[in-house]
């Protein structure tokens, strides 16, 4: 009897339809926005578990943010029952990283409990390498070191390819940067995917191991995927290669960090029997929006043919605004979103205000609060990276890993306890010398001769008391996970209360500051203990799970009713009824930086062109985010330090060809009267 295939549940047009039932090997989706990747994603996750027999424990979907993972774990819920659902994996190319890591810690060389180091932790680490206070010198070579890394490039091979001055220097430190980590037991983001795919090169046994448990991989965005991702996957999936990845190159926005395009054209080399698939409905966007997107994106060059068209109308005319200054721009969109919800009757999370860089944010802000328009902020300054956030991290990862030195530091010396510069010097050499973590050194009788007493005990009593923590935490003296844990919440309650950090917010800060730092360290607790118990995690598992969120976004895991205030790059994937662009101006977006060719003009040239491309993709993705209207406004004039620089629009807005349909509304920003009439005027007909 010949084999049929069981039916697709969910809208699917034929070729997403050919896309998810596709399993005879390797699929890659190519298409534009809002075509429907990500929903092939999710349908061929039911397809795989529902109708195929697959075990969700052997299926995995990758996708860029933590956030694009929750959501897709929501929308799985409706392809599938919770039963087959058991064991499915859905996260981040890092969390992923983390899960192998953590269970194969021993054949890297490293603890389960290893630390995962925040970009500022590992910047302090680029510092003591390389003698210099100057921050942008100092980012520079963390840059380059990370490109390498995930580019798979070995400290020797850096050396020879260096051929800057910059590059000279990153490469120099590379080799000890590694080392220090190392010694530390601690991994940077890059490492959390660059030694999983060393391990699984290098290991046939673990290999083979993670190749039979993932058997059918899904990734998502996959223009943004970098060399050592598209190795780690290619590993992972072996030579039977089953596995779709979805992605659009018009939307590749990652190439500074180390993203590239090329992974695209690279699968077809690697796997001739690549089954390429395009979509080219668009069920996101009306047609002026739509249109307008295709008109910018066709300024670049293409890889492939793409061709995009919706049914869903026409929809409003675009509306360009130029402005007079950021705050009345600020205050003009807060003005128009407000009224908009009352005129459309939409809710506050249909409106997104998007924007180039997280300065923006700032003046958005001042004006959505002023009209009291609930907001959220994502992919900006995270609340992760909050100091009074960071100092209590500190002591959760001393707890979780004793040989993060980082951490340690930053423990022992907020809130203040009396150990001294001095102090901290001595065993700092001392454990240099011995090779040995700084909270190991702490109890070497080696250390008696060479401080006073006084500072000794100081020292000694820190560290019994995170031994103390250690051992409520779950973990034995050395390390050993023992069964008879705490609960997370009490640990946190009782340590917070015994180095006394309330006390020392309100004797450092004024009355206001203290109490906002404070309740920030309130949130964190809370949402720590939430995650302790809804999870299950132990507090090991919790600090490396939010050493990762720190990453990309902050932790908005719930979908309130609010504004959503966000970087371009941070849109991603997502989409809302009603979109502003704020901030196209020559300058911004484009955003160009400066120079970084050193020399050379050719290469400058090339340089600047390609960044040109890389801004348009990005003006690209901020157009398709709108569902049903788009704003865009610039502004005349902006403020840099008190003196206000005159700017031009963008050259995307003239891309967009928006001719005759293009409305310029030059209304001023209302004034401070107006708005409060206007206002009333709403409630009354409200009411
Ligand atoms: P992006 O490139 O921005 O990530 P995408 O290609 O991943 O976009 P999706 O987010 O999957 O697109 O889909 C865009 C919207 O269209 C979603 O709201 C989705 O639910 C809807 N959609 C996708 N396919 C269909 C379909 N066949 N019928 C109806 N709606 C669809
Ligand atoms: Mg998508």
């Amino acid at each position: 009897e010949p084999f049929v295939l069981p039916p697709v549940a969910g809208g699917m047009n034929d070729a997403q339809r050919e896309a998810v039932r596709h399993l005879d090997g390797p699929c890659l989706v190519l298409a534009g926005a809002g075509s429907g990747k990500t929903r092939v994603i999710t349908q061929k996750i039911g397809y795989l578990l529902r109708d195929c027999g697959y075990n969700a424990r052997n299926v995995a979907a990758l996708t860029f943010t933590n956030k694009a993972a929750k959501e897709m774990a929501e929308r799985v819920k409706s392809v599938a029952a919770p039963n087959q659902l058991k064991g499915l994996t859905i996260s981040t190319f890092h969390s992923l990283g983390v899960r192998l890591l953590r269970e194969e810690a021993k054949k890297v060389g490293l603890k389960p409990a290893f630390s995962i180091l925040a970009s500022d932790d590992a910047l302090g680490i680029v510092q003591d390498l390389i003698a210099t206070t100057d921050k942008g010198r100092l980012r520079a070579v963390q840059n380059t070191i990370s490109l390498w890394k995930n580019a798979l490039v070995e400290p020797d091979e850096a050396e020879r390819i260096a051929s800057t001055e910059g590059e000279r220097e990153a490469a120099r430190a590379y080799r000890s940067y590694n080392a220090t980590l190392r010694a530390y037991q601690s991994v940077d983001f890059d490492d959390l995917i660059r030694l999983p795919a060393q391990l699984l090169e290098r290991d046939d046994e673990a290999r083979e191991r993670w190749q039979s448990r993932l058997r059918y991989m899904l990734v998502d965005e996959y223009q943004d995927t970098n060399a050592c991702q598209y190795r780690l996957v290619q590993l992972i999936t072996g030579p039977r290669a089953m596995f779709t990845a979805v992605g659009d190159d018009d939307q590749a926005i990652y190439a500074w960090r180390g993203a590239t395009i090329e992974n695209l054209a690279k699968l077809t080399t690697d796997y001739p029997n690549l089954k390429v698939i395009k979509l080219e409905q668009n069920y996101r966007s009306v047609q002026r929006i739509l249109a307008a997107a295709n008109r910018v994106i066709e300024k670049n060059p293409k890889l492939f043919d793409k061709k995009l068209w919706s049914d869903l109308g026409a929809g409003d005319p675009i509306v360009v605004v130029p402005m007079d200054g950021e705050e009345a721009e600020a205050e003009s969109v807060a003005v128009r979103i407000s009224a908009a919800r009352f005129e459309k009757k939409a809710q506050w999370k249909d409106f997104a205000i998007l924007y180039r860089s997280n300065h923006q944010a700032r003046a958005m802000e001042q004006a959505l609060r002023n009209l009291k328009i609930p907001y959220m902020v994502s992919g900006g300054q995270s609340f992760f990276d909050k100091a009074e956030v960071r100092d209590v991290l500190a002591y959760l990862r001393l707890i979780a890993n004793d040989e993060d030195d980082p951490a340690m530091i930053r423990a022992i010396t907020t809130p203040k306890r009396g150990v001294g510069q001095a102090t901290l010097e001595v065993l700092g050499n001392y454990a240099g010398e011995r090779e040995i973590p700084l909270f190991a050194a702490i109890f070497e009788t080696g250390l008696e001769q060479r401080l006073a007493a006084r500072q000794l005990a100081q020292l000694r009593e820190f560290g019994e008391f995170i031994h103390r923590m250690q051992w409520r935490a779950g973990r034995g003296a050395s390390g050993e996970a023992i069964t008879s844990a705490e609960p997370a919440g009490e640990i946190l309650d009782d340590l917070l209360r015994a180095i006394n950090y309330e006390r020392y917010l309100y004797d450092t800060f004024d009355e206001r500051g203290a109490q906002a730092r404070w309740q920030t360290v309130l949130d964190l607790t809370g949402w720590l203990r939430r995650k302790a118990e809804e999870d299950n995690m132990t507090l090991v598992e919790l600090v490396q799970h939010i050493a990762l969120i720190t990453m990309l976004e902050k932790n908005d895991e719930e979908d309130p009713d609010v504004v959503r205030l966000s970087t371009l790059h941070a849109s991603k994937g997502l989409e809302y009824p009603h979109v502003y662009l704020v901030g196209v101006e020559e300058g911004l977006l484009p955003h160009l930086g400066k120079d970084d060719e050193e020399g050379d003009p050719a290469k400058a040239a090339e340089s600047l062109v390609a960044r040109v491309q890389e801004e348009r993709r990005l003006m690209y993705v901020g157009i398709t985010r709108a569902q049903r209207s788009l704003h865009v406004t610039w502004c005349k004039k902006r403020k840099r330090g008190r003196e206000d620089v005159a700017r031009e629009p963008s050259r995307f807005i003239e891309e967009m060809g928006l001719g005759g349909e293009k409305i310029v509304d030059t209304t001023p920003a209302m004034s401070a009267k107006d708005r409060l009439g206007m206002l009333k005027a709403l409630l009354n007909k409200g009411g």
